[in-house]
């Protein structure tokens, strides 16, 4: 089944050089590039973006991280997209994602882990109207 996902290539990658490493894996996987913009976000997009770890022990670090340079989101496109990129992304810390994943060959990190991918349909469905209103 085709699906669209929401990825960030978070503030570490692009600071790291490692966007177009990050994005020839997702091409190279098969995955489309359906929209893709360089931002850099501000408090407000970071909460709505993680709603549900606000309240977590995790979120004020992670939103100086997420807002602390620019990011490429994007909106990735195909076969069961959902769960392939949270495949190729890899598990959450860096330090335990296998190798051959995006946070496993290149993190080191539980939080600066590079990528995010949408969870389910639903995340999907919600992010992607956040970060790319006007895509059809
Ligand atoms: P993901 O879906 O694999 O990205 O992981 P989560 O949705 O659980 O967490 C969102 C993001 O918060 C992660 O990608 C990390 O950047 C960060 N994060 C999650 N858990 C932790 C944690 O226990 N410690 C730290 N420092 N950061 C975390
Ligand atoms: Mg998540």
């Amino acid at each position: 089944m085709t699906q669209r996902t929401l990825v960030l290539i978070k503030p570490d990658a692009v600071r790291r050089g490692l966007v177009g490493n990050v994005l020839s894996r997702f091409e190279a996987k098969g995955l489309t590039i359906v929209a893709m913009e360089h931002r850099h976000i501000d408090a407000a997009q970071a909460e709505a973006h993680y709603a549900e770890h606000v309240e977590r022990d995790f979120y004020p670090p992670l939103r100086t991280f997420v807002t602390s340079g620019p990011l490429v989101a994007l909106v990735l496109e195909g076969d069961e997209a959902i769960e392939v990129v949270r495949l190729v992304n890899g598990a959450t810390d860096g330090r335990k994602a296998a190798p051959g994943t995006i946070r496993g060959d290149l993190s080191l990190s539980n939080r600066e882990n590079l990528v995010h991918g949408s969870d389910s349909p639903e995340s999907a469905e919600r992010e992607i109207a956040l970060w790319f209103p006007s895509l059809d």
